[in-house]
């Protein structure tokens, strides 16, 4: 137990860290392009939170969360998802009396009890973008320009991208009823999950996995083909402005969330290459959601983006930058009485920004060059007894193999002098 972490969790270690940042700098590049800016939010919230803002009836509520009582007795739960606690920082520091729409990202780490598996994990983390404020379907294009800018920026080209429109309020009563209706003799051979999603939540049925529902779903009326007016305006709006933008799209009708507050513009983004675990990217509008969450009706749109699935595209593809592990200077004291000398040269060199390093293990000579060359460093600046007392370094070019001796004093100016060439 000791030396196990908890299943489903992943440690990201030195050899990959790296990834992680190279994915990071890209996302936050790219959100600077389309003027988003990051919020944090705690890990943790009110459990009350999730239940109003996921939605009872889901899976990640059903099964999936972290809740407990903590010691005041609150009851809490560890973020499965990031939109609702955006929505509930929104609300609570009045984001909505600055300038609208009010467009955030974020980056972090997410909780669900999953099936861990290759791309499921436990703890995982997600990009995600909330837009907020903003009604037309111009926002939604955005947002979906923005996740495919990013995958694309990041080398991932064969995407695909699918979109659908779940309604409002005011058509989708009317679909739902349309649904029951197409799978009233068909119930009993469905699944048991969508046994209890026909009377409560019907449109996931077209979303459930299971080959036999899939099956029966077949023929089943598409709310594209039910959707109001207004609904109908904005999704043409979508498509519209998707094909000036030069982003290719698929309508895929089965692509539903249930949820009243779930309206018009859903849409996934998958990486077929990543097989069972394709989609990266998952998003959508929720006009109804600040309201459920205690605001005035406001509109919002977001999406968010499993980096764990991104990086393993990225592996697959080969598409991951070298890492550079190298170092400017090694400094190698030839002995441990010279290793606060040693010491002072590091400090000095580091605090010129120049990246270095030493040896704080009492190696010997030849094992301090191995050790440097590792790295590698690009000098390795030596400190014995003689130069110690003539108050010089021997700096050695590790690329070229030449040394100087040269005077503490410039040691510095020698070092950038040389990091230039
Ligand atoms: P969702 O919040 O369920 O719409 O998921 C959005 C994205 O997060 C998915 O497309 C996945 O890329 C990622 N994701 C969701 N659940 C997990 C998980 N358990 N492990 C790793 N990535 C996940």
């Amino acid at each position: 137990m000791l030396t196990t972490g908890p299943r489903g969790t992943r440690d990201i270690l030195p050899d990959s860290s790296g990834y992680w940042q190279y994915v990071e700098s890209i996302i936050r590049e790219v959100c600077q392009n389309f003027a988003y800016q990051e919020i944090r939010t705690p890990i943790f919230e009110h459990t009350e939170l999730f239940l109003r803002g996921i939605g009872e009836t889901t899976d990640i509520v059903e099964k999936e969360m972290y809740t407990f009582t903590d010691r005041g007795k609150r009851n809490i739960t560890l973020r499965p998802e990031n939109t609702a606690a955006v929505v509930r920082s929104y609300l609570e520091n009045k984001l909505y009396a600055g300038p609208q729409p009010t467009k955030l990202y974020y980056i972090g780490p997410m909780f669900r009890y999953d099936r861990p598996q290759a791309g499921r994990y436990r703890q995982f983390h997600q990009f995600g973008v909330e837009a907020i404020g903003a009604q037309g379907p111009a926002i939604d294009a955005e947002i979906i320009s923005l996740a495919v800018e990013l995958l694309n920026r990041l080398g991932l080209n064969d995407l695909k991208l699918l979109i659908n429109s779940v309604g409002c309020p005011v058509c989708r009563p009317v679909y739902r009823t349309k649904l029951q209706e197409f799978f009233r003799d068909k119930v009993s051979q469905l699944c048991t999950d969508c046994q209890s999603r026909y009377d409560r939540n019907p449109m996931r049925i077209l979303d459930c996995k299971n080959e036999t529902c899939i099956e029966y779903s077949q023929g089943a009326p598409h709310m594209v083909d039910c959707l109001c007016e207004v609904c109908s305006s904005h999704f043409t709006g979508l498509k519209e402005l998707l094909s000036a933008a030069g982003i290719n799209f698929i309508i895929n009708p089965r692509l539903v969330r249930g949820l009243d507050y779930y309206t018009k513009t859903a849409f996934e983004i998958q990486y077929a290459p990543l097989g069972a675990q394709s989609a990266v990217c998952g998003g959508g509008r929720y006009d109804g959601l600040i309201e459920e969450c205690g605001g005035q009706p406001t509109p919002g749109i977001g999406f968010a983006i499993g980096i764990e699935r991104v990086l393993l595209a990225l592996e697959k593809q080969e598409l991951l930058p070298p890492l550079n592990t190298a170092i400017d200077v090694f400094v190698a004291p030839l002995g441990i009485e010279l290793q606060a000398v040693a010491f002072q040269i590091l400090t000095e060199i580091r605090r010129a920004n120049i990246t270095a390093d030493m040896d704080y293990i009492n190696r010997s000579l030849k094992a301090q060059m191995k050790y440097a060359n590792k790295y590698p460093a690009k000098f390795v600046a030596l400190i014995g007894q003689d130069e110690l007392v003539q108050n010089k370094v021997m700096l050695k070019n590790m690329e070229t193999g030449s040394q100087e001796l040269i005077n503490r004093a410039e040691l510095v100016h020698m070092i950038i002098e040389g990091m230039e060439k």
